[in-house]
Parts: C-alpha cells; structure tokens; sequence
C-alpha cells in the first residue's frame, strides 16, 4: 500500500475503542482528512504526544476516502505555550473547529494551512484576544470563498459611504438604498476587517472598541450560515472571557 507523507495540525482527537485513536488532520498536502491511529492509546512509543490537539506533525499514512490509516507521526511542535492559559485554549480550540466545520475533506488549502500555523504560533507567544480572533475568521472567509463584500453593496454595487453597511440575514452588507432595516456595521468596522485582509498579519490591526464589536456582530452572522451547526467550542470560549458578547 503507498504510504503518503504529510504535515498535518491535528485539529481534534478522540478515543476509540480500548487502544485506538480517531484524529481529524488538516494536512498542508490534502487539506481536512480523518485519520485511524491504531493502538495509539496503548503504546506511547508508537505516536507519543503527536496526536493531541493543536500538535503540528510530520506523519505517514495510507490516504483512503473517509478514515486514512496513521503509519507514524512526529512532533514538529506541540505549542505548549497555549496549552497553559485557558484563554489561548479557547481561542485554539475555535479556530480548529472552525477549520473542521467549514473546510472540504481531501482538497488542499494551503493559505488556510499558514493562516493556522500564523495563529497558533501567536496564542503560543502568550497574545489572545478579539483583534487577533476577528483576523483570523475573515481571512478564513476569504480564502473559502465566504468572505462579505466589504467595501460595496452586495445588491447595487454602490461604494459605501461614511454611515457604513446595513447587514442582512446571512452577513449580506447592503446600502441605505437597497435596504430600510438591518444592524448598522460602521466603516470604521468594515475598515478594520478590510484592514485585517489586506495585511493577513496578527497584531498589526488595531480596532476601536465598538468596530470590534460590530466587526465581531457580521463575522459571527456569516460564518453561523454557512455551517450546518453550532460551533461547540464558541460557549468555551465566551466562558474563557476570550470574546466579547454581541
Ligand atoms: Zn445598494
């Protein structure tokens, strides 16, 4: 059997059965993939710590359509900085599911790929917060395609104005024109996350306290519609304090 090798972050891990490990991979090569480690749980030595969420991995396996089979994995690193605040958990956390949600399984993603790497290596220097969240998940809308027209009506094709967008259900931006109601999102918001996709780099954006919010209010609503459910770590993480609460 041809055994592949890949760099992968592990974005989430389960048990499985008495010895078994189950791993959803997002590999730099492939994209999303779900790999089987068998006896991972009974021996240490075979994949030590290489299969906990967040690790980013060099591995070999046997790529098949649904459940791959894990041969090896080492640790490039485990980014121990964010496994001991609980702050840059719940943001790691999000992110991963984030990933798991919205990606397709078995296509690669290369920019989503070093988006990630970008921003764990930030929560593992010890920064978490909102900027940093909000930077993340409108370049990941971006690269997947779900991105909001920031700077023009999505009916008309109008540039915005000074009083911003209207947004609609699903994140639609619209102008005054095309619209009577819907929760204002200032320019100063959309010029953040424009701000946020033009430099796809953490730490250099700063928003106001209401543009972070009202960047946080259209961010939510457009990634809510485009999955099928829930984000389970999004209660963790407001619980964290890690986020604020539109
Ligand atoms: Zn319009």
């Amino acid at each position: 059997m041809h055994l592949e090798k890949l760099q992968a972050f592990v974005i989430s891990s389960s048990d499985y059965g008495e010895s078994d490990r189950i791993v959803s991979l997002f590999t730099l090569e492939h994209g999303r993939l779900k790999g089987f480690a068998r006896g991972a749980r009974n021996s240490r030595k075979r994949f030590g710590p290489a299969l906990e969420t967040f690790a980013r991995i060099d591995l070999q396996l046997n790529r098949k359509d649904g459940l791959s089979s894990l041969r090896s994995a080492d640790v490039i690193t485990l980014y121990s900085g964010i496994r001991c605040v609980l702050g840059a958990i719940a943001h790691g956390l999000y992110a991963c599911e984030l990933v798991e949600c919205l990606t397709p399984e078995g296509q690669p993603l290369p920019r989503l790929y070093r988006l990630l790497a970008a921003y764990l290596e930030r929560l593992d220097s010890g920064h978490s917060d909102d900027a940093d969240r909000r930077l993340f998940e409108i370049n990941l809308l971006n690269i997947l395609g779900y991105r909001p027209s920031l700077q023009r009506c999505g009916r008309c094709g109008s540039t915005f104005d000074a009083h911003g967008a209207l947004m609609q259900q699903g994140g639609e931006l619209v102008c005054r024109f095309c619209a009577v109601t819907g929760r204002q999102i200032t320019s100063a918001a959309l010029q953040g996350l424009s701000s946020c996709l033009a430099t796809g780099r953490f730490g250099l954006v700063a928003f106001d306290q209401e543009s972070l919010q009202l960047a946080g209010v259209l961010i939510d609503e457009s990634l809510a519609n485009h999955s099928s459910r829930k984000f389970k770590s999004l209660e963790f993480l407001q619980q964290a304090g890690g986020s604020d609460r539109s």
